[in-house]
């Protein structure tokens, strides 16, 4: 029997990858951990709208609801310009190991439903893991139901939210000056911002 687990960064970007996953795989459980999501004000919308979607959807769903700000921000500073690599990292590590005790064949995320993730990064460590694990890692270009998934989420009545998550994205959004502000460069494709660390100048 063919089996999946799919993490869910939110609710808005698993509508579409699970009405496509539930038509191949006799079995479909979601994951949600998601610890890059600040502030706890946001986690908490988040986090409420993907219990909103369970109900209505029926899922099944594994929740690691954990908050650790510091842990995360510590791995992430002076290394600002990795953060979306050690993301990744920590949740698709979370999510195949989940997937390895479960015994399900397969793992992917709803991280390859946004337009604004690196496909190419997740691919490649969604498949290193897999590697490790044992457990295939699928994937799958979810963007082509972008509207779709919208469509669905605005049936649902779901909190969209509007960045990505940790501060620096939510920074990113909302004072696109603080790249210039900070000497950083803003990359016009994702909207990331990217620093410069100069030796000795913390
Ligand atoms: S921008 Fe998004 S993917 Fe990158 S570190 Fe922040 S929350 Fe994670």
């Amino acid at each position: 029997m063919d089996s999946i687990l799919i993490h869910a960064c939110c609710a808005n970007c698993l509508l579409y990858p699970y009405e496509i996953l539930k038509e191949h795989f006799e079995r479909v459980m979601v994951f949600w951990y998601n610890p890059n999501i600040h502030p706890y004000q946001e986690y908490q919308k988040r986090l409420q709208a993907m219990k909103e979607a369970e109900k209505a959807l029926n899922l099944k769903v594994i929740y690691r609801d954990t908050y650790p700000l510091e842990e995360w921000l510590q791995a992430v500073v002076f290394r600002e310009e990795e953060r979306c690599f050690y993301c990744y990292h920590q949740r698709l590590s979370a999510t195949v190991q989940v997937a390895k005790r479960g015994n399900f064949t397969c793992y992917t995320t709803t991280l390859l439903y946004s337009k604004q993730q690196k496909h190419d990064t997740i691919r490649k460590i969604g498949e290193s893991l897999g590697k490790r694990y044992g457990v295939e890692f699928l994937y799958e270009d979810f963007r082509q139901g972008w509207k779709r998934g919208i469509q669905s989420s605005q049936e649902l009545g779901l909190y969209r939210q509007q960045y990505c998550g940790c501060i620096y994205s939510e920074r990113d959004r909302f004072y696109p000056l603080s790249a210039k502000a900070s000497g950083a460069d803003l990359d016009k494709n994702t909207g990331q911002i990217y620093f410069h660390i100069t030796e000795g100048k913390r």
